[in-house]
């Protein structure tokens, strides 16, 4: 039987793994890991992302090397690596899942696939997630379709014949180009952790889940923290989703006094697993995303380049807005902080700072440890006002801080120039004498003011006759056919200031 290569991307399991299961029943099975040096160049990514990464490879490794089976660790251009691949055993089969990367992914998988073509090799991709790819996506049926991936009998883990092979020892970060970037509190990489997490949060973790989930001081416990894990693949979505629908199904037939907030929890959270190839599906159907808005009237709103010292001031949580600062600082040290601090950061930067979301979202990316470019994207530009279909949602840093963080300690944790400051007034410093925090900037902007300018230049726009035309193609090609715009009726209050959707404004 002719030989398979099985290229792990971004898929770091061997249990529920299509590409994998197909290629074992094809013949002897040579896994590859291919290290791309230039990748790791890219503005958006990161030593605390490749510090991750690595330890998914490094678990991957040793749990093909327990079946008898040497994962081969290679460095350098993908195609280049697959040719002397092709050099070395002569023709073989390439499997692998299909990836929604970055660009330079795009890019390098398109060269793969002429290299490919080229060398008669044939290269079969399986979905990874409810993600549709090619000229068939259809948005009106779009949740079923997805519903029914999940639904799937999740893939037991084959019986491969692992062909020989040789390996590399996986570099290091320095090896790689990058240095430490304050990370300190780096989740545990590898499966066996990501089993760990997704077990405590369905029985123990997630019963506050709903409630809690918005404050960084709560959501570090009650949220899953799935995210990374799910990102490089080391579970599945579907393993995940069926996980989560056995435990609601079991909470059906449960006499437990807590069974209502459990139920409440497993159904949000089970919503945001279908958020998260929803959002994956709009940089699928439409690559410019990463760089362009998806309503192209807001094309250069914003100057670019961004001004130096307010990205700088905003990215190092040196704003004179406390509840900012702590959230950037938390986010620096953990690589990870909860949905609702995300979109208050990304909407201090894009609506206080005027800063365009292009430069600001590489520098969450690069905090992100799970940074997944089509749910960043889509989520930097809905934080900014640019996608043209939804709310214009401000967040004020003060009455976050008040609502999340009412004792202040989140903020006196995070930010020790305030550690002294007592009551209420955590949230406001500028509003004391200046010796009780002397070390600590005063607000960079005023809110006020910084945001009325930048809701008049995005109304402005949204007002003009195209707006409307522009509003209904982005829906057309991305929307949410569950969301209230599909529920009013597509161009309906397209174009309102002070048309209002649900609180997380989900709906594009
Ligand atoms: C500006 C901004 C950028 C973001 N960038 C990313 C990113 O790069 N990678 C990423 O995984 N998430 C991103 N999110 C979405 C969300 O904040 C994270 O998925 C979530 O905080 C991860 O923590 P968790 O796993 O504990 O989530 P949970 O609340 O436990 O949710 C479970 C899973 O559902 C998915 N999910 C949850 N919320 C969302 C959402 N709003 N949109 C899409 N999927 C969701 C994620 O896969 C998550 O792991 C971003 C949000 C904002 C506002």
């Amino acid at each position: 039987m002719s030989l398979q290569v099985l290229w792990f991307k971004r898929d770091l399991r061997l249990a529920d793994h299509a590409a994998l299961g197909a290629a074992a029943a094809a013949g002897p099975v040579l896994p590859l890991f291919i290290v791309e040096p230039d990748y790791w160049q890219l503005p958006d990514t990161s030593f605390r992302q490749w510090e991750f990464w690595r330890g998914c490879v490094a678990d991957l490794a040793d749990a093909i090397r327990a079946q008898g089976g040497t994962l081969c660790i290679a460095q350098g251009d993908a195609v280049a690596v697959l040719e002397a691949l092709r050099q070395h055993h002569g023709p073989f089969t390439l499997w692998s899942h299909e990836e929604t990367g970055n660009g330079w992914t795009y890019a390098r998988d398109r060269r793969v696939k002429r290299w490919a073509r080229a060398q008669g090799i044939t290269w079969h991709e399986r979905r990874q997630f409810g993600v549709l790819r090619g000229p068939g996506l259809n948005r009106d049926i779009w949740a079923g379709q997805w519903e029914a991936l999940m639904r799937e009998p999740v893939l037991i883990q084959p019986h491969v014949h692992w062909a020989a092979t040789q390996s590399m020892p996986l570099p290091t970060y320095a090896e790689l180009g990058l240095h430490p970037d304050g990370i300190q509190f780096l989740q545990t990489p590898g499966r066996e952790a990501g089993i760990t997490l997704l077990t405590s949060f369905l029985h123990d973790r997630g019963q506050q889940y709903t409630r809690e989930m918005s404050s960084p001081v709560t959501a570090e416990q009650a949220c899953s923290r799935l995210s990374p894990y799910l990102t490089y693949g080391a579970l599945s979505m579907r393993e995940v989703f069926q996980a989560a629908e056995r435990r609601l199904m079991a909470l059906h037939t449960s006499s437990d006094k807590s069974r209502a907030g459990w139920a409440q929890s497993m159904r949000s959270f089970i919503a945001r697993l279908h958020w998260h190839c929803h959002f994956i599906q709009k940089l699928e159907s439409e690559p410019e995303i990463e760089h362009q808005p998806f309503a192209r009237m807001y094309v250069g709103m914003r100057p670019q380049p961004a001004d130096p010292d307010k990205l700088a001031a905003w990215a190092e949580g040196r704003t004179g807005y406390p509840f900012i600062d702590a959230a950037m600082r938390y986010l620096t040290a953990h690589g990870w902080i909860n949905f609702r601090m995300r979109a208050m950061l990304m909407s201090f930067a894009a609506y206080d700072l005027w800063l365009p979301w292009q430069e600001a979202g590489l520098i969450l990316a690069r905090k992100f440890v799970d940074f997944e470019p089509g749910i960043h994207w889509s989520q930097c530009q809905m934080q900014s006002g640019e996608t043209g279909i939804n709310t214009v949602r401000v967040y004020s840093p003060v009455k976050q801080g008040h609502d999340q963080d009412p004792k202040g300690n989140f903020i006196r944790q995070w930010v020790p120039e305030l550690a002294q400051v007592k009551g209420a007034l955590v949230h406001e410093p500028w509003r004391l004498d200046r010796s009780a925090a002397p070390h600590y900037p005063p607000p960079i902007v005023d809110h006020k003011t910084a945001t009325a300018f930048a809701k008049d230049q995005i109304f402005t726009r949204r007002k003009q006759a195209e707006a409307r035309v522009e509003a209904d193609a982005v829906f057309r090609r991305h929307g949410s056919r569950a969301g209230p715009r599909a529920r009013r009726g597509m161009a309906a209050r397209s174009a309102s200031p002070s048309g209002r959707s649900g609180q997380l404004s989900l709906d594009l």
